[in-house]
């Protein structure tokens, strides 16, 4: 299971304080809600696209002794299952979405057209959720879709902060979980059932 670490620097910072697994060990297992605090096990190593970073970067696992689940401790500029940052995203998805205010914005780095287009589909159609969940953090203002709406309140909200509240709070992902994962980005396995009498 992932769970976000509140980290507000850099993603070089965030290298930089990796080797400590202390100061964010998770208190208690979130999978089983053993009290016991969680002991390291390792990294995994994923990748992460940013304006000043492109490469490889390791994420903090720890395992619960009570369930013998691993937790994995993602720093909150990443979304789980795609590779470049929340920042990165943010201004592509306002760039394509709410043009005309694109002058106030830095703009958005280049990439392939293909991944806008990606995650412009899944922004879509996770936009009226996202409205729906963002609404306990701001106003939803008026707007013509459902995506310029979840942008705006995105854009109120704080990015990351809406990140951590839709994550943390509710296991929903910016844009969706892959399909595979849905719903609450566990894998489901479903039992067999029963034939109606
Ligand atoms: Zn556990």
């Amino acid at each position: 299971m992932q769970i976000l670490h509140p980290f507000a620097g850099s993603v070089q910072q965030y290298l930089d304080q990796l080797v400590d697994f202390e100061s964010p060990r998770p208190k208690h297992c979130p999978q089983c809600e053993a009290s016991k605090p969680l002991t390291g096990h390792g990294f995994y190593t994923r990748t992460i696209i940013n304006a000043a970073f492109d490469g490889e970067i390791r994420v903090r696992r720890y395992l619960c002794q009570a369930c013998r689940r691993t937790v994995s401790l993602l720093p909150e500029f990443a979304l789980p299952y795609l590779r470049s940052s929340v920042t990165m995203i943010a201004l592509w998805l306002l760039a394509r979405l709410l043009p005309a205010s694109a002058g106030q914005r830095q703009p958005p780095p280049p990439m392939p057209y293909q991944r806008g287009q990606f995650w412009l589909r899944r922004f879509r159609s996770q936009a009226e959720a996202l409205c729906a969940a963002l609404a306990h953090l701001a106003t939803p203002p008026a707007a013509s879709t459902f995506a310029q709406r979840a942008l705006l309140m995105l854009e109120s909200t704080g990015w990351l902060a809406a990140h951590r509240f839709l994550f943390a709070d509710l296991r929903q992902h910016l844009l969706g979980w892959p399909p595979s994962l849905a719903p609450a980005g566990r894998r489901v396995a479903l039992g067999p059932v029963a034939a109606p009498a």
